[in-house]
């Protein structure tokens, strides 16, 4: 007989009938591509961000392509990011034949900072690419300020941080652009899709554009024109948009956000109780300036404690808990090597010395003592 309770998964979507119901909905009313569900859906994002336009695509990846094209980024510009991050964050940049420049991490949050920023910048530098990494915000008051004295555009990379607030305010208030992910490895999941916001009326008008073509009039448009609309092509765009079925989904999450981060945060409230004491292992927190949704909750390991990383990772999967390694590091990867980049001792610290714990919204207190049993026992080797 098989005793074994089931593996505890590390990330869970928070999925049920609303949704199912709300996708069959969009379905059922013959328009499936991008229409009145979208643009719904982007008014309420824009509204529960504090942005005044939202522009859904289809993934937080193309989110960051059109957005640096909106920003003119292209061939002989640099754009800083950092490399600790899932590696769309850096390709976003080559897809626009940029190139990436590798800023360091602050260890206490896992983000960039103006100072680490301001350590690699050069005078081709273009834009800043700040990542609100696993959900913890960044501060992003401090970098805007940078960005604005070196003439730099600031680019959020919000993919983890739809629910975090900075300075009491949602991540996304007062970006110049930010981007937002949909994955349902994220809080808020549509399957795949995306969503780009700004303050800027004309320029979301041109993101619009860009996300379809370069067209002059939207095939929502037009469709609801009851006289033809002749659309011509602008510029050379792409095909970025979110569907009907994926937007009906995504306004049902939406209204489940405070539900989602108020329990991430009860989870990872009762984490740092359950593991305070052990002694070389440090959970992320929050910031003084914030606080995060939890995404993900990272604990890293310090000199002191007796185990390494992956010894720990593979003593929660023998024990039916599905971790992951910590945030990767771009600079690392296959497709970066031989790019050039400055010293990255804090990046190349968190990546190989952190753990992402598992922490989703119907996780049992039962399902979270059986990781935190694991850890504890580690401590002890
Ligand atoms: C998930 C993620 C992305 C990519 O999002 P997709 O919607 O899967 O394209 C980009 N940046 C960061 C920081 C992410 O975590």
């Amino acid at each position: 007989m098989d005793t074994q309770a089931p593996r505890v998964p590390v990330m869970l979507p928070w999925l049920g009938e609303e949704e199912a119901q709300a996708a069959a909905a969009a379905v059922m009313s013959g328009w499936v591509a991008q229409g009145p569900r979208v643009a719904a859906f982007e008014e309420a994002f824009a509204e529960r961000v504090g942005a005044a336009q939202a522009v859904a695509v289809s993934s937080c990846t193309t989110a960051l392509h059109l957005a640096l094209v909106g920003l003119g980024v292209g061939l002989g510009d640099d754009v800083v990011v950092p490399s600790l991050s899932f590696i769309a964050t850096a390709n976003a940049v080559r897809y626009v034949g940029a190139r990436p420049i590798f800023a360091d991490v602050e260890e206490a949050t896992g983000n960039v900072t103006a100072a680490t920023v301001e350590a690699v910048r050069t005078p081709a530098t273009k834009a800043v690419i700040a990542v609100h990494q696993g959900g913890v915000p960044a501060d992003v008051a401090a970098l805007r300020g940078a960005c604005a004295r070196w003439g730099a555009a600031l680019l959020e990379d919000a993919a983890c941080a739809i629910g975090s607030t900075v300075g009491g305010r949602p991540v996304g208030a007062g970006a110049r652009v930010a981007a937002w992910s949909f994955h349902p490895r994220k809080l808020v999941t549509t399957g795949e899709g995306g969503m780009l916001t700004t303050d800027d009326e004309d320029w979301a008008r041109r993101l619009r554009r860009l996300r379809e073509h370069g067209m002059s009039a939207s095939a929502a448009d037009r469709h609801a024109s009851s006289t033809p609309v002749l659309e011509s092509y602008l510029e050379v765009g792409f095909n970025y948009r979110m569907t009907d079925v994926q937007a009906a989904v995504g306004l049902v999450q939406l209204g489940k956000l405070d539900a989602m981060v108020a329990r991430r945060r009860e989870l990872a409230a009762r984490y740092d109780l359950l593991l305070g004491d052990v002694p070389g292992l440090r959970p992320v927190r929050d910031p003084e300036y914030g606080q995060g949704n939890f995404q993900s909750y990272w604990v890293l390991f310090e000199p002191g404690f007796p185990a390494a990383r992956d010894e720990v990772l593979a003593a929660l999967s023998d024990a039916g808990v599905s971790a992951r390694r910590g945030i990767m590091a771009a600079h690392l990867e296959p497709a970066y090597r031989g790019h050039p980049h400055a010293p990255l001792p804090v990046t190349e610290r968190i990546t190989r010395d952190s753990l992402i714990l598992p922490l989703f919204h119907t996780m049992t207190e039962e399902q979270q003592d059986r990781v935190v049993a694991v850890l504890r026992e580690q401590a002890k080797r």
